[in-house]
């Protein structure tokens, strides 16, 4: 399986294109589709799925042009269906945790609320995508529409349980830097760090 991190539009949103022989995965598609289309033609690759880890703007924009070329629907937690502007008919809407094979890809769509209601982590073999949910050091806001704070500790906690060499690909390149591993995160990362305590104190 080969990761390929597409850092596309101007607030540093990584699109992530995962392929296995010629099948292929879009993660978060967004701001500049003929770049991504060309991308797939260039590499010959054929896309099976395309999946989002929220429904923020930034994170679905133009995506909808994508689906309507590949027939394919996209992935979206029913949740965020209010915050995503892809009209529901080009979206495969689903609630709770999801496994979901695509072509040769086995996901397990993991729920973790906090920035928004309907966020996920998608996790795919030793890799996991996790949207703006975990950044390296850091994780995404919980001051916005349907943010929840306690939701996102609970969130963080769930995945600190993650095997530790699990790689993780965030929603940005905040800093530069869009990659890290959960054991990494379990020490460094001061908000998993606080989620990790909350949940041994039985606060979460
Ligand atoms: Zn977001």
């Amino acid at each position: 399986m080969k990761i390929d991190v597409l850092e596309l539009g101007p607030m540093a949103n990584c699109t992530y294109l995962v392929s296995e022989g010629s099948d292929a995965l879009l993660i978060d598609p967004a701001w500049d589709m003929s770049f991504i289309t060309h991308t797939l033609q260039q590499k010959k690759l054929t896309l099976r799925g395309v999946l989002f880890t929220h429904g923020h703007f930034d994170h679905v924009k133009f995506a909808q042009s994508l689906l309507e070329q590949t027939g394919l629907k996209g992935y979206l937690n029913e949740n965020d269906l209010p915050l995503s502007s892809i009209d529901p008919q080009f979206l495969h809407l689903y609630q709770g945790e999801q496994t979901v094979q695509i072509g040769p890809f086995n996901l397990h769509i993991i729920p973790t609320p906090g920035h928004t209601a309907g966020s996920v982590s998608i996790q795919l073999g030793n890799a996991v995508f996790t949207g703006d949910t975990l950044f390296p050091g850091a994780c995404g806001r919980v001051d916005l529409p349907s943010s929840d704070p306690r939701d996102m500790r609970a969130s963080l906690a769930k995945l600190a349980h993650l095997p530790e060499d699990t790689q993780i690909y965030a929603g940005h390149s905040y800093g530069g830097k869009c990659s890290s591993t959960i054991g990494y995160e379990r020490i460094k990362n001061p908000f998993m760090r606080n989620a990790i305590r909350d949940e041994k104190e039985q606060l979460l």
